[in-house]
């Protein structure tokens, strides 16, 4: 069983299923039905807002949203994009929608002109073949 540290009160506990220790799983619990209710009234909330409008701390926002607890918050504010510093999209990578697309563009094009160039390599040695082939036949 893995250790882990409550984020609640740095106490060390074996982490199952849950985020925080036994003595902290009620205030847990009651900030996450903060934060449930919150966001359905109003579901476009980044995670800073609906921390504060849940009076809990942002980092109790983020920590249920990385677990998947909640998915509905919008990242924007807590999360910036690495590359453009707009609001983030992808809370792993760190990326807006307009970066993810680029990235996911140039990764793309990276690929294939790798293909393209193996390709070459393969077409230039089978040339070299047939007429090494030719040449010997003429012979
Ligand atoms: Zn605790
Ligand atoms: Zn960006």
């Amino acid at each position: 069983m893995p250790l882990a540290t409550c984020p609640r009160c740095k106490k060390i506990f074996e982490k199952t299923r849950v985020l925080v220790c036994g003595k902290c799983q009620d205030d847990e619990n009651a900030d996450y039905d903060k934060i449930r209710s919150i966001l359905e009234r109003n579901p476009n909330l980044n995670a800073e807002q609906a921390a504060e409008e849940a009076e809990v701390p942002v980092q109790c926002v983020t920590r249920m949203m990385q677990e998947g607890l909640i998915s509905n918050v919008v990242l924007s504010g807590s999360v910036k994009c690495g590359r453009c510093g707009a609001p983030a999209i992808s809370l792993s990578k760190k990326l807006c929608q307009g970066c993810l697309e680029k990235l996911n563009a140039e990764v793309a094009s990276a690929q294939s002109k790798i293909k393209l160039s193996q390709k070459k390599n393969v077409q230039v040695s089978e040339y070299l073949h047939a007429r090494k082939a030719f040449e010997d036949k003429k012979r």
